[in-house]
């Protein structure tokens, strides 16, 4: 607990205050919010659509059911031949499209976070980005856990590459998708 306040203590004089307190005492400390908060909060899904919105020739990311990325299910065993979709999360084009199902190319990729995902304020600090959410929210108070924002930066780069190592083809059923976001060449359309 110590080592936490002190890690945020130049952002507060409560703090300060906080580490002379005795043992057992409650003290309060307040957080000095950024000015982000001022800005109206937008809600973090707005253009979220349904798997039946999907068509062919268009590129989304898509968030599928938890059984879309199991080979065991009927689904998978019928369509893909058992091979699953290894993530939750993909990018990709849809190639063809039946009633019921969308063949899509996809590459694992992660969702990019411009809003807070519990309150919905924008996020703009890398730390923010990297959890998802706000200082406050994610209680991170924008500490960042490598040594520098270069090697912040580059580790995030380095999972995005990975991720984007990771493809998958196949038939994704309508009905399989939790919701779906457009993008136009890689950039999510708002
Ligand atoms: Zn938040």
């Amino acid at each position: 607990m110590e080592a936490l306040l002190k890690s945020i203590e130049r952002e507060s004089e409560d703090v300060a205050k906080a580490l002379e307190a005795p043992d057992g005492q409650m003290v309060e400390v307040v957080y000095k919010a950024n000015r982000v908060d001022e800005e109206v909060a937008k809600p973090s899904t707005p253009n979220h659509i349904p798997g039946t919105a999907l068509r062919v020739g268009k590129e989304y990311i898509v968030r599928v059911k938890n059984w879309m990325t199991q080979e065991g299910m009927d689904f998978n065993i019928n369509w893909n031949n058992k091979k699953a979709m290894p993530f939750r999360v993909m990018a990709g084009r849809v190639l063809k499209e039946t009633r019921g199902m969308v063949y899509m190319s996809l590459k694992a990729r992660r969702l990019r976070t411009d809003y807070c995902m519990k309150c919905g304020r924008p996020l703009t600090h890398p730390v923010s980005r990297l959890y998802g959410l706000g200082p406050e929210c994610g209680q991170h108070f924008h500490i960042n856990p490598f040594e520098t924002e270069q090697e912040l930066r580059e580790a995030v780069e380095e999972v995005d590459k990975k991720l984007s190592e990771i493809t998958w083809s196949g038939w994704v059923a309508k009905s399989g998708i939790e919701y779906a976001m457009e993008v136009n060449n890689g950039v999510r359309k708002d």
